[in-house]
C-alpha cells in the first residue's frame, strides 16, 4: 500500500525535517511531493506542519531552504509575461535556474532525511509558475513540444527564450521564427507571410532583465 500524509513514519520523517531546519510549508510538502496527487505542496506542507503539532508557522521569507524564492513567484510571472508580450507563440514550457546554494542546501536536507517522496525545487518552480502563467496568457504548457522553451534565471531576474519550430497549417515543421506583434495586433503564429509581422530571428534567444521592471 502506497504512503500516505498520515502514515506515522512520513510524520516522523517530516518532524525530524523540521527539527533540523525552519522550512516554509512550501519546502516542507516538497519533501514529500510524490505522495497523495492532487494537491500543491504547500497544501503538503500545512497538512504535515498541523500533523507534527507544530503550531508555529515558518514564513517562506524565514525558510532555511528557499529563503523567501516562493515569494517571488509572483514578480516571476510578470517577469516572463512581460518578456514574452510583444510575441506571437502558441505553446510554451518553463525552466529555470536556481542558484547552486539553495541546490545544495535541498541535497543536505535530502541527506539528512531522506528524498524518496521529494521532488527538487525546480520542478515545483517551474509547474507553479506554469499553472500561472496557462491562465494568465491564454496559452498551453506543452511538456513534448513547445513553440518557445522560457528559461528564468531566479537568481539574477533574466528571462531568456528558446524557439522552437512551430507547425504549419499543412503540419510540416518550419524553420524557428519570432514574430513581434504589429502594434499589439494579434496574429496566429502560423500566418508567416503576413505583411507588417516583423520576424525578428531564426533560433536566436532573447534576453530580458529585471531592471525593466517596476520594483514590487
Ligand atoms: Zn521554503
Amino acid at each position: 500500500m502506497s504512503s500516505t500524509l498520515q502514515d506515522k513514519d512520513i510524520v516522523a520523517q517530516a518532524q525530524h525535517a523540521l527539527s533540523m531546519h525552519q522550512l516554509c510549508d512550501y519546502c516542507l510538502g516538497r519533501l514529500f511531493a510524490k505522495l497523495e496527487s492532487g494537491m500543491s505542496n504547500k497544501s503538503r506542507g500545512k497538512k504535515l506542519r498541523a500533523a507534527c503539532k507544530q503550531s508555529t508557522k515558518t514564513l517562506v521569507r524565514d525558510c532555511w531552504l528557499c529563503q523567501g524564492l516562493f515569494d517571488e513567484l509572483p514578480s516571476f510571472t510578470i517577469l516572463i509575461t512581460r518578456a514574452l508580450e510583444p510575441y506571437e507563440f502558441d505553446t510554451f514550457l518553463i525552466g529555470s535556474k536556481i542558484d547552486e546554494d539553495t541546490i545544495e542546501r535541498e541535497t543536505s536536507l535530502w541527506g539528512e532525511v531522506g528524498n524518496e517522496h521529494a521532488e527538487p525545487i525546480k520542478v515545483e518552480i517551474n509547474r507553479e509558475l506554469g499553472k500561472v502563467l496557462e491562465t494568465q496568457l491564454h496559452k498551453e504548457v506543452d511538456f513534448e513540444d513547445p513553440t518557445v522553451m522560457v528559461i528564468l534565471d531566479t537568481a539574477f531576474d533574466v528571462v531568456t527564450f528558446r524557439l522552437n519550430h512551430y507547425l504549419s497549417t499543412d503540419g510540416t515543421k518550419n524553420t524557428p521564427v519570432l514574430f513581434r506583434k504589429p502594434n499589439g495586433f494579434v496574429r496566429s503564429a502560423g500566418e508567416k507571410d503576413a505583411g507588417d509581422a516583423t520576424i525578428l530571428e531564426h533560433c536566436t534567444t532573447r534576453v530580458y532583465k529585471s531592471s525593466l521592471l517596476p520594483v514590487f
